[in-house]
């Protein structure tokens, strides 16, 4: 029981709560996302169980991109690398981001809880390593808003020379590390179901297809056939905004790139076991399809 005598099971406040008291109690598990007061987040505050994971195991590496200096203020772009178990074959590199809206953070959230399974079971993560960018809009995420400070959608502004430096700092990620995979995280206010975007090699969407079956057992998928202005086939698109956070074009072996995008308006807890099970789905059907690659 919480100080007001309820139980964290029931769905609504009481009836005599005011907002004060809300920043002061736990947020039950299946409160949503605009049930929270606004105010200023606090990027320390989502990044400590990365830090403590980083701090106590071996698998993990705090690494922080770039620190960018805003309004007198310095941000900094988070980065955490988890290395699995070595593999057969060559590390498979993955790049996975979140929060590139700063008012997204049910991404980041998911890579919490994606990281945290990892780390009780690191064969999950066996050949690969990954590089995990949760907050790529620092300034966004602190004010919750979608665009950064400069006032620009920073998902608009990728391979097109932006002074950003966010997308400056990641566009050297994505250029340097030459990923295998790319995966962004999103989350849609607008959406009453989980989607997805497939980008880059073909083999995409063969992991976007089960990534959104694992996560259907949270919630369900958007079966609309326009999504967000595009044609959808069962949640799944194939085209998308210029500009978004994606690999340069013109690459000879371009990375699989896959957007997962969950419905913002439902409980941030499913959003986020959704997220982990997708994550984890992408892991096991890339390295599955690797191998039976190499047979061939
Ligand atoms: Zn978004």
């Amino acid at each position: 029981m919480n100080p007001v005598g309820r139980s964290r099971c029931d769905p609504e406040p009481p009836l005599n709560i005011t907002k004060d008291m809300i920043t002061t109690l736990e947020i039950p598990p299946a409160v949503s996302r605009k049930q929270i007061v606004a105010g200023k987040r606090s990027a320390e505050k989502l990044l400590a169980p990365f830090d403590e994971l980083a701090a106590a195991s071996p698998n993990v590496v705090a690494k922080p991109v770039v620190e960018i200096d805003s309004r007198g203020q310095k941000y900094t772009l988070p980065r955490y690398l988890f290395l699995g178990p070595k593999g057969g074959g060559d590390i498979i590199r993955i790049g996975i981001f979140a929060t590139i809206h700063g008012d997204e953070p049910e991404g980041a959230l998911g890579l919490v809880r994606f990281v945290t399974a990892l780390e009780k079971n690191p064969e999950l993560a066996k050949g690969y390593a990954l590089f995990i960018y949760p907050i790529c809009n620092p300034t966004g995420f602190e004010d919750n808003t979608r665009h950064s400070h400069s006032g620009k959608d920073l998902n608009r502004e990728f391979w097109v020379e932006s002074p950003e430096p966010e997308v400056r700092a990641l566009e050297t990620e994505i250029w340097t590390h030459a990923f295998h995979g790319i995966i962004t995280l999103h989350s849609d206010d607008t959406s009453g179901g989980l989607y997805g975007f497939v980008n880059g090699a073909v083999l995409s969407e063969h992991l976007l297809e089960p990534a959104l079956q694992s996560a259907e057992n949270f919630l369900p998928r958007n079966k609309r056939r326009t999504i967000d202005g595009f044609p959808a086939r069962r949640g799944v698109l194939y085209s998308c905004y210029d500009g978004v956070l994606k690999s340069p074009a013109g690459l000879k072996q371009p990375p699989f790139e896959v957007t997962l995008e969950t419905p913002q308006d439902a409980p941030l807890h499913l959003q986020v076991e959704a997220l982990n099970a997708a994550l984890q789905t992408i892991l096991t059907e890339y390295r599955y399809l690797m191998a039976v690659a190499q047979n061939i």
